[in-house]
């Protein structure tokens, strides 16, 4: 680890301290009851709450600025520490109100910023709000709980969700290796990072559309680093990890981790999804998207299984199928 900055170790203690003041807020004072139980109507337990270390910021807009000034900080560290918005005159307002706060921490586990959810959905407000990119925050490479889950990958490899609240209802539920992008789309740096700590990746995205839209984007990521191993876990009726667990229960979420699909195999149900396969037209350009991407497949074994998925997805014989199959002029590099 290399030596840092003295302005870096300043800003990592500030808002270390901030983490520190509004996990009080949430746990030990009377401000902090409505969060508090919201969490706990989330089934989070005390000790994961200290683990993630969440925390709570009040309405007033003005409790972290009297938080900071009192321990010294300058203007311009709290200009530069994300946690507030400025107005006209330059006055500093706190960024977060009325919301649960996470920590988002670095690799090496120091906070590096933060996201506040809100209590209550109102349509007029983000379910999430993040820290602005900071010196110390950029999104495109964090990974929610690297700092921790890293330690787990040389025995299960990494997890990867699509939300925090994943990242801690899983790891409440004793799955230890999971992280998560910060926000939806999963980036080149932030695969980048997972492959230089693992070498097996398994993608577990919410059930819903949007959830296998995105994991079918973070697999065309995954493509351009052919050393990690992946797997795809499709959670049923559109659940979220979190939403699985707490309908189902540890037990079972640790059964659908261990049914994961290769990429091809995903890609494949993927594929067909919206498609009406009693219409010949579409029937007939699904197989045909299908079919490229099971002669990308090397293994015979593999290509096989693949045959028979869209065999039993298209009601088209698996041999039928195979007597179709392209040939690919040359292997992939
Ligand atoms: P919860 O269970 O608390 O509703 P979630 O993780 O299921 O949260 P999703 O709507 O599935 O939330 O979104 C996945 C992730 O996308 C979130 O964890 C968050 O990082 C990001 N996200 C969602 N909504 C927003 C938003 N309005 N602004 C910024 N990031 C967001
Ligand atoms: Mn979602
Ligand atoms: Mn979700
Ligand atoms: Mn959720």
């Amino acid at each position: 680890r290399r030596q840092e900055d003295p302005a870096v170790v300043r800003q990592k203690q500030l808002l270390k301290e901030t983490a520190a003041m509004m996990h009080h807020l949430l746990v030990n004072t009377k401000g902090g009851e409505a969060a508090l139980s919201y969490l706990t109507g989330r089934n989070l337990s005390q000790a994961t709450i200290d683990h993630f270390d969440v925390g709570y910021v009040p309405a007033d807009r003005s409790l972290v600025k009297k938080f900071l000034d009192s321990r010294g900080a300058t203007y311009d560290e709290e200009r530069a520490s994300g946690l507030f918005v400025e107005d006209d005159q330059g006055h500093l307002f706190d960024r977060f109100n009325d919301r649960v706060m996470f920590p988002l921490k670095d690799a090496y586990g120091d906070i590096i910023g933060f996201s506040g959810r809100v209590l209550t959905k109102e349509a007029s407000q983000a379910k999430y709000l993040n820290s602005p990119e900071t010196a110390l925050f950029n999104k495109r490479d964090v990974l929610f709980n690297l700092d921790q889950a890293k330690g787990t990958f040389k025995e299960n490899g990494a997890l990867l969700f699509e939300g925090f609240m994943d990242v801690i209802s899983a790891f409440q539920a004793g799955v230890l290796n999971g992280i998560a992008s910060m926000g939806t789309s999963l980036t080149q740096d932030q695969v980048g990072i997972i492959s230089r700590q693992t070498k097996r990746l398994t993608i577990c995205y919410d059930g819903d559309a949007p959830g296998q839209h995105a994991a079918d984007r973070a697999l065309a990521l995954v493509r351009d680093h052919p050393q990690l191993q992946v797997g795809v876990v499709v959670l049923p009726a559109g659940q979220d990890p979190d939403e699985f667990i707490q309908a189902h229960g540890a037990e079972a979420f640790g059964k659908q981790l261990q049914h994961t699909l290769t990429p091809i195999g995903f890609r494949l149900n993927y594929l067909a999804q919206g498609r009406d396969m009693s219409a010949d037209q579409e029937k007939l350009a699904y197989v045909n998207e299908a079919l490229k991407e099971i002669a990308q497949e090397p293994e015979p074994v593999a290509q096989s299984l693949y045959l028979n998925q869209v065999s039993e997805l298209t009601g088209v014989p698996a041999e039928t199928l195979r007597q179709q199959l392209p040939v690919v002029s040359a292997p992939r590099p």
